[in-house]
């Protein structure tokens, strides 16, 4: 076949050891795992990969994702991690055994959902510990929440409690953050007279309580995506190693469609750029560049992909040019020539939804 490109390069063996290195760390603390799916829209190669390496729960926030998982034949438990849609209820009790809530008037529609279905659904109360997205706030809220899913709603089982930090509000799950969530489980527990059988204690920004070794004991469970698939996350912004995390499961190959020497500050009386910024350009003189087909709306943000050779250098991008800075590159560039880049979660949600950009699995 000929190659097209731009293209995403999945590295499916990198990734299956990426998710057995981060179910090892929680199986030595008695956590269950949730493989989350969504960073890299979720294919169903992938997934396969999470229910290879055992993991207990594959999740996603979009139905879609879920689907498409059932329909590659993956059998293990399914989440869904975006609180519902009222008008997604019917599709989410088939897509998915568990999911995350935190409306009352949601929870009493998906119970008749899932009647209609003949299912028992599994749900998980999300609990507000200060990140500010989603969650119950009011305490009192929350175990009415509880208690009308324990006794009244027969077609819910009440499974467990989970908290998000790091995501809006950039709240950091230090042992104090996730002890407060802990005692909110407890007064749910009391509430309903009965130890919930989930504490889901957050995403990648909680392994460093693993790491650290001061986890809260009653944490029992983990909804990692970036920590897995991507690994950059907890060395670039909390100062961690998991030792043995791939970093290079994708990697992005775009091609040179222009090689000349430029200047580096633009000619002319300067007003906005095509995305109504005003950059600043440093004056480094002539240099040589190199355009590659891929742009903003392939991946969002030009600076979240990195280019793998060393002296090649992202200075931005409009729509679909990328704009590199070539001058110390160990070879000569030419036009055909194809660029690699890792790229990060910023990057990969765009890059796995371009219709523009091919996967290649090997
Ligand atoms: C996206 C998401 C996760 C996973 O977050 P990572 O930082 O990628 O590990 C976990 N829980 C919820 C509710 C999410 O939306």
């Amino acid at each position: 076949m000929k190659s097209r490109y731009p293209c995403l390069e999945v590295n499916l063996f990198k990734l299956r050891e990426n998710i057995t290195i981060v179910k090892n760390m929680c199986d030595k603390n008695g956590i269950k795992l949730a493989g989350v799916i969504k960073g890299f829209s979720g294919f169903a190669e992938a997934a396969k990969m999470y229910e290879d390496a055992g993991v207990d729960f594959i999740a996603s926030s979009r139905l879609e994702q879920l689907e498409q998982v059932k329909a590659g034949g993956v059998k293990t438990p399914c989440m869904c991690i975006r609180i519902a849609m009222l008008s997604e209820l019917e599709r989410l009790v088939h897509a998915a055994e568990y999911s995350l809530q935190s409306e009352i008037e949601v929870l009493k529609a998906l119970d008749k959902a899932a009647g209609r279905k003949g299912t028992i659904h599994n749900v998980i109360l999300m609990v507000e510990c200060g990140d500010l997205r989603e969650g119950f706030w009011s305490e009192e809220e929350l175990v009415e929440a509880a208690l009308l899913v324990e006794n009244d709603l027969p077609n819910l089982y009440l499974a467990g409690v989970g908290v998000n930090v790091g995501c809006y509000g950039s709240v950091n799950a230090t042992n104090a953050k996730l002890q407060e969530f802990v005692d909110k489980a407890e007064l749910v527990e009391k509430a309903i007279g009965r130890k919930l059988d989930i504490l889901s204690g957050g995403g990648t920004s909680s392994l460093p309580r693993i790491l650290d070794g001061d986890m809260p004991e009653r944490v029992n469970m983990l909804r990692v995506g970036e920590g897995i698939a991507f690994g950059k996350d907890m060395p670039d912004y909390y100062f961690y190693d998991i030792e043995g995390i791939n970093k290079d499961v994708f990697i992005l190959k775009a091609e040179v469609v222009e090689v000349k020497r430029k200047p580096t500050h633009p000619i002319g009386e300067l007003v906005v750029d095509a995305f109504g910024n005003k950059p600043v350009y440093e004056d480094r003189g002539i240099r040589n560049r190199a355009l590659v087909a891929i742009g903003r709306v392939d991946y969002g943000d030009p600076f979240d992909i990195e280019p793998v050779e060393e002296g090649i250098k992202v200075l931005g991008a409009s729509s679909d040019h990328t704009i590199l800075d070539i001058e110390d590159a160990g070879r000569e560039i030419k036009v055909g020539d194809v660029i690699e880049f890792g790229i990060r979660y910023s990057s990969s949600v765009y890059l796995t939804n371009s219709p523009n950009v091919r996967y290649v699995f090997y």
